[in-house]
């Protein structure tokens, strides 16, 4: 879909409510926990549903009396949007163009949602927080028989502060299928022959052709007999001058992801969160984006049991 389209369904309120309900995001009918009486989700402008169904109740010894159930519940008790202050038009606005627009766009979505600055940074970490475990997950495994494999380690940030306090940044581990381009980029914990290894058997398929820079924690790769292993020496130069070998394309990777990620991140979970986003976007087209989003979302906070208290 694209943004144009979504935008026009984000203003035609029951058109929008049709849509979310199609994701699965949202119901368009609870049941009662308390007297099984099906709600209609309709006309919600209104987020709280109120059951007004009447029935009989026998109480010991005395005559059945009438009773009004007055059961109240949250449209979106148990959705993502639950929890939210501000309305779901807004929020899908704001959905959409976190998803069509690259950082910086602070002052963008401050200006057109009419939102403060600490709501829109809390909104952008909402939508990264219910992508990361999906993109992470969804991550693909490249290479194969003689196929060429670059495979390298970068740091993203790691910021001075005034007060010295540093932030140490986040290592990540990634490569690319030359043919297909194909990607897998993961948060490590350091840049160790182990962690690497692991990871290494986990995404790269037996038969590959592995190039990598000469960074010590490769060498195992050595004794690998799954893989061939050529490595370039960045010291000396980019292009292995016998070999040809080169590490160009994962660089660019770094590159484009590097500068899809602010230099000043904060929480702990920044850096994660925004090499979440710039996968997500690098995986899905600006026309699947919106879709996916909500597919996402249906599958992280599912509608099935309505677990009421
Ligand atoms: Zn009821």
């Amino acid at each position: 879909m694209h943004l144009y389209e979504f935008l026009n369904i984000i203003n035609d309120f029951d058109l929008l409510w049709n849509y979310l309900c199609e994701k699965k995001v949202v119901r368009n009918q609870i049941k009662c926990p308390k007297c099984d009486n099906k709600l209609n989700v309709r006309c919600t402008e209104n987020k709280i549903l109120h059951c007004t169904s009447k029935y009989y109740k026998r109480y010991k010894g005395r005559k059945r009396q009438k009773i009004t159930c007055n059961f109240k519940i949250s449209v979106f008790h148990g959705t993502w949007f639950e929890n939210a202050h501000i309305d779901i038009q807004k929020i899908c606005r704001f959905i959409a163009y976190f998803l069509m627009i690259q950082p910086p766009r602070q002052p963008f979505l401050m200006n057109e949602l009419e939102m403060s600055s600490s709501s829109v940074v809390d909104w952008i970490n909402f939508c990264r927080e219910l992508l990361q475990q999906w993109v992470l997950n969804k991550q693909k495994v490249i290479g194969g028989n003689g196929r060429i494999v670059e495979l390298d380690e970068a740091k993203i940030g790691k910021r001075k502060y005034n007060k010295g306090r540093i932030i140490e940044g986040q290592w990540v581990f990634g490569g690319i299928e030359r043919n297909t381009k194909n990607i897998f980029i993961l948060p490590v914990p350091n840049r160790s022959s182990n962690t690497l290894s692991s990871i290494i058997q986990n995404y790269v398929l037996p038969g590959s052709i592995i190039y990598t820079d000469q960074w010590r924690a490769y060498r195992d790769l050595e004794n690998n007999n799954n893989y061939t292993h050529c490595t370039v020496n960045h010291s000396v130069n980019f292009v292995n001058p016998d070999t040809g070998v080169h590490t160009q394309n994962i660089e660019r990777v770094w590159r484009d992801m590097r500068a899809n990620i602010p230099r000043y991140g904060t929480r702990e979970k920044h850096y994660i969160y925004c090499l979440t986003e710039f996968l997500f976007k690098r995986i899905y087209n600006f026309d699947e984006r919106i879709d996916t989003f909500f597919e996402i979302m249906s599958t992280m906070y599912p509608l099935d049991d309505l677990n009421v208290k």
